[in-house]
């Protein structure tokens, strides 16, 4: 039987990193995962294939509606290849998946294809192509996630589908209903809105994006509502049927009155649920609590003293980047280390467009919790590279307390935020006050801009450009 330091469940952005740092950190390591390719929901079915299509879709939406103005003019009708533009997602999500082969190969990692679970908590079989069972003598469970559903809807799969379908439709939606006011529902639905479907979101909240700023969901909305999407805010979903072709969707108000939708396609996207399945936890002597998810302390440390878990299979923001924080960090405390977690600094990211970012306490956070502080918002509009590019939706909100100025909370929509949220985290890292970001020179002309401006209105109300 062979034997390794560390075996990790899971091929996912938490498994594949932490497989990576254990090896680094001079380890014999094996990762275990039960599908053909390795990369997990990100890879495979989540943030890389969702990227892609909303990048193919962004250009057709500017080849329609922006290219005229800029002075390009296509002959003839410009067309969507949805075969294409689906290849060429797949094919992103290809070359990215043979990367990870490539490190583990370089990381002298080996790989095990099929279905880990634990005989105790030094055992584990692998059921696949071959079955066979390894020792471990510490294993990292990052099974992840899969996506929820409401009790009483049946996913067929073909019209009443979750996000894994919807990133490889093979036709474009006529009316897409989207359940669900989440992330992973608004940017699906971006793609298909921007290419002809029709799409209504129903949410059971009163705000789409309800864990973020809510004045960033209010912006967001409006954009939306600009490029005619349909919202049914604080509506219950009561049913879901499927007649032929047809997908309907009722759903209720807080007045009781109900709606019905009828859509070809539904897309049920109301948030994913740890996946444990076929893990065998309880013979490791590792516990899950009443939602499934692996019960860890602040260590990451299961039950089991030498079992950790970390990703979507555990507490926490369901984000690929806070999966990997907590790879590393696993890694290094089997190591011996005593590495930290900063979680109030996990940025959360919409990748729609405008793109929504954000990092820290919200302005209902700070409410709730009785802490004084000041706000400085600065509309991308005012910047001349948002003019320049025709990207003039949103603005950056700096947060800051009221007597130290130190930088609480960033909230961000607009053109490449999710790339410009990294300046507030490292801020925030350094806990910087809003006068350091303030005073530091920002190139022009860049959206950074609108950072710099925001930190100098949180400072004392001095923006220079609004
Ligand atoms: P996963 O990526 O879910 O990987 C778990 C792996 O474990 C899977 O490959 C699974 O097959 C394997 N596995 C499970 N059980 C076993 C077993 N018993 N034996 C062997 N293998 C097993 N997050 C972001 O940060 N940014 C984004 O832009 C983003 N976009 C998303 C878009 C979509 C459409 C979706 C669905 C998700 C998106 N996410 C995004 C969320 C992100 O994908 C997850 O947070 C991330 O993948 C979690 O990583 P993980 O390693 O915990 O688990």
């Amino acid at each position: 039987m062979k034997s390794y330091d560390v075996a990790v469940i899971g091929s996912g952005p938490g498994g594949y990193v932490a497989a990576i740092r254990c090896a680094q950190l001079g380890m014999k390591t094996a990762i275990i995962e039960k599908y053909n390719t390795l990369g997990g929901t990100c890879l495979n079915v989540g943030c890389i294939p969702s990227k892609a299509l909303l990048d193919s879709s962004h250009h057709y939406h500017d080849a329609i509606t922006h290219f005229e103005e800029h002075g390009i003019d296509i002959p003839g009708d410009v067309k969507v290849n949805l075969k294409q533009m689906i290849a060429r997602k797949q094919s992103v999500v290809d070359q990215t998946t043979k990367g990870i082969d490539f490190l583990m190969d370089k990381n002298k990692i080996e790989v095990y294809h099929g279905m880990g679970s634990f005989k105790d908590a030094t055992h584990i079989e692998i059921k696949g192509d071959s079955d066979t069972t390894i020792e471990a003598k510490n294993t990292i469970i990052a099974t992840g996630s899969k996506p929820a559903s409401l009790p009483f809807i049946e996913l067929d799969k073909e019209r009443i589908i979750t996000s894994t379908e919807a990133l490889s439709l093979t036709e474009i939606p006529k009316h897409l209903i989207i359940i669900g006011g989440g992330v992973i529902g608004l940017e699906l639905g971006q793609v298909y809105r921007r290419l002809g479907a029709d799409v209504s979101v129903v949410e059971f909240m009163d705000r789409i994006i309800p864990g973020m700023d809510a004045s960033l969901s209010k912006e967001l909305t409006k954009v939306f509502k600009k490029q005619k999407m349909k919202f049914y805010l604080s509506h219950k979903v009561t049913e879901v049927t499927r007649k032929a072709k047809e997908a309907i969707v009722k759903a209720t108000d807080k007045k009781g009155e109900e709606i019905s939708l009828k859509g070809d396609y539904c897309l049920v996207s109301v948030g994913r649920r740890p996946y444990t399945d076929g893990l065998n936890a309880e013979a490791a002597g590792v516990k899950l609590n009443d939602k499934g998810q692996v019960e860890v302390d602040e260590h990451l440390r299961t039950a089991a003293s030498n079992i950790y878990a970390i990703g979507d299979v555990v507490r926490g923001a369901m984000l690929a980047h806070k999966a990997e924080e907590e790879g590393v960090m696993v890694a290094e405390i089997i190591a011996g280390q005593k590495p930290h977690i900063d979680y109030n600094l996990i940025p959360g990211v919409v990748y729609t467009w405008p793109e929504v970012a954000a990092v820290g306490k919200t302005e209902e956070e700070l409410k709730e919790a009785g802490i004084e502080y000041k706000s400085g918002q600065f509309p991308m509009r005012a910047l001349g590279r948002s003019r320049a590019s025709m990207d003039t939706d949103g603005f950056v909100k700096i947060l800051a307390d009221k007597q130290t100025d130190e930088v609480l909370g960033v909230h961000m929509i607009g053109a490449r935020v999710a790339d410009l949220i990294a300046e507030a985290v490292t801020a925030m890292e350094y806990r910087a006050s809003a006068e350091d970001i303030a005073r530091m020179s920002h190139a022009h002309p860049t959206y950074a801009e609108a950072v710099k401006e925001a930190a100098l209105a949180a400072t004392e109300n001095r923006a220079l450009h609004s």
